[in-house]
């Protein structure tokens, strides 16, 4: 059998963090913990009820008085300490990431420092942050009073799980929330070192609490929870659906990361090997299971033969094999479950488009979750696989002939997360840019992502923004103080004249 090797220190049992202990569920009830080489278990997770999150939400309420009392500058060291934590594991942080989700371990290796720096970012943004004052002349002045909103309910995906953890982490705690987390059940190792890592740092007992287990039962119970007024969460559109309808009843302040079927637009003026790296890289790293992936890639008809026919030669050539490898550039996708759902939908590519390359697991890959990268062409706009988001290393390529029809495709599907545009007329990039209907737009560069930036989708891609003043501005509530400066001049209503 096809395994990978396993990391030093496994633990054998993964149990919640709850007001700074480690517990198992109240019920003892645990779940198994599958690797994506072997997909055999290796761990057991605490699985979680609504009693666990009930725990953990007591916990992060009486913390909430300490934490939120801090000043910023105080919550600042502390995260920058939890920085230096993260940093000083980054190595088994790295091995225990790729052994669980089966990302390549160098990639893997990029998402503990990107985790370590968003911690040193939100640590930097609380130490320089103002309020706002408004003055009306001599007569009034308004001011801003910002305030932490309470306990903050965080659930977060299997794709990259401790970087996301991070992004959402990183600004609760410095925007003074305590939260509950609830990670992804497919992918809970890596979130098993927060406990040591939030210990080491002196954060107080209680602040961050992570409860284990299954979306309809911990997840669901934290959306339900009263005591929990706001929610962020990444994950699947139809998942984010349900979470905003359940928390409509109690108004609760939420943020929808949700998820892509982001188009690469490639023009004939562009610098084509730019374009074929970028978008290579883009639709195949961290196995295609990227958010922002370019999965649908849309060429001029002038090089539509010549681009695809490289795009297709490069995919069958990326390296697919052992996560833990460290020439791998293409791992086993996180579980058995997903792959299928990846492999039903090259299976309906290949009546809804023309196989270039892959298609298939790679012949040296005898078990294990592992797809070549995947190439279909000619992809028409009403296809599945040009609709629907596969989140797998399968892309989607379909000519255009003009400008508009360029747009037209680009805004062909129900999500709006990120395009990438490649053109020498920067004139019609800017264009395309304002007119895709997209969060976020990157012109002849790499999904690169300044930390101050807002992220997130318009459409069915997601509801608000992470990242930079944003972030904080969720965590946040805002109040106005107005006070006069001098005389009130007030309407004298049923005075005498
Ligand atoms: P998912 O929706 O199945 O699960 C996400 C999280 O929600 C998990 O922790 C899960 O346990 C929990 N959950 C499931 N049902 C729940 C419920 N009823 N109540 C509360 N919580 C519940 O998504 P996934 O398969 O883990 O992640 C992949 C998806 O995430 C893709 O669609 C991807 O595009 C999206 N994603 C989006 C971004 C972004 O920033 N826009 C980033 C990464 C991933």
């Amino acid at each position: 059998m096809t395994t990978s090797p396993r990391p030093e220190a496994l633990p054998e049992t993964i149990h919640h963090w709850i007001g700074g202990e480690r517990v198992p569920s109240a019920d003892g009830r645990t779940f198994d913990v599958l690797d994506p080489v072997s997909n055999q278990p290796y761990a057991q997770a605490a699985r979680g009820s609504a009693d666990d999150i009930a725990r953990a939400v007591t916990a992060a309420k009486n913390a909430f008085g300490v934490w939120s009392a801090y000043d910023n500058r105080r919550r600042a060291q502390v995260l920058n300490k939890i920085a230096d934590a993260i940093e000083a594991r980054h190595d088994r942080l790295a091995r225990f990431e790729s052994f669980d989700s089966g990302l390549p371990i160098t990639q893997a290796r990029g998402q503990a420092r990107r985790a370590a720096e968003n911690f040193r970012y939100f640590a930097d943004v609380i130490v320089g942050l103002g309020e706002e004052a408004f003055r009306q002349g001599t007569e009034q002045i308004s001011y801003v009073v910002r305030t932490p909103v309470g306990v903050a309910g965080l659930i977060t995906p299997w794709n990259t799980p401790f970087m996301l953890e991070s992004w959402k982490l990183a600004p609760a705690l410095a925007s003074g929330c305590t939260l509950v987390l609830k990670p992804a059940e497919w992918t809970p190792l890596s979130a098993s070192l927060w406990t040591e890592i939030f210990a080491e740092a002196g954060l107080p007992a209680g602040a961050a609490n992570i409860v284990h287990g299954i979306g309809e039962e911990a997840g669901q119970a934290l959306v339900d929870h009263p005591d929990v007024p706001l929610l962020s969460f990444t994950g699947s559109t139809d998942t984010g659906r349900h979470i905003l309808r359940s928390s409509a009843p109690d108004l609760k302040t939420v943020s929808m990361e949700l998820g892509g079927k982001s188009p690469a637009v490639v023009f004939a003026d562009a610098d084509l090997d730019a374009a074929l790296d970028s978008i290579v890289f883009g639709v195949f790293s961290l196995n295609g299971e990227r958010c922002t992936a370019g999965s649908r890639v849309l060429v001029e008809r002038g090089v539509y033969d010549d681009f695809t026919t490289r795009l297709a030669e490069r995919a069958a050539h990326v390296r697919v094999g052992d996560p833990a490898d460290p020439d791998t550039q293409v791992g086993a996708l996180v579980h058995p479950e997903h792959y299928d759902r990846v492999m039903n939908y090259v299976k309906i590519g290949r009546e809804e488009g023309r196989l270039l390359a892959g298609g298939a697991r790679p012949d040296h890959l005898d078990r294990g979750n592992y797809l070549q990268p995947t190439v279909f062409a000619d992809v028409s706009r009403d296809a599945r696989i040009f609709q629907e988001e596969i989140f797998g290393p399968v892309v989607a390529v379909a000519p255009f002939d003009t400008e508009d029809e360029a747009v037209e495709l680009a805004n062909a599907t129900p999500f709006g997360l990120a395009a990438y545009i490649w053109t020498s007329d920067l004139k019609r990039g800017h264009r395309l840019a304002h007119a895709v209907e997209s969060g976020m737009v990157w012109i002849n560069s790499h999904n690169v992502r300044d930390l101050r930036t807002p992220f997130g989708g318009v459409k069915a891609s997601g509801v608000g923004r992470e990242g930079g003043a944003h972030s904080i501005d969720f965590y946040s509530d805002s109040k106005i103080v107005h006070v006069a400066l001098g005389d009130v001049h007030v309407p004298r209503f049923g005075a005498a004249r």
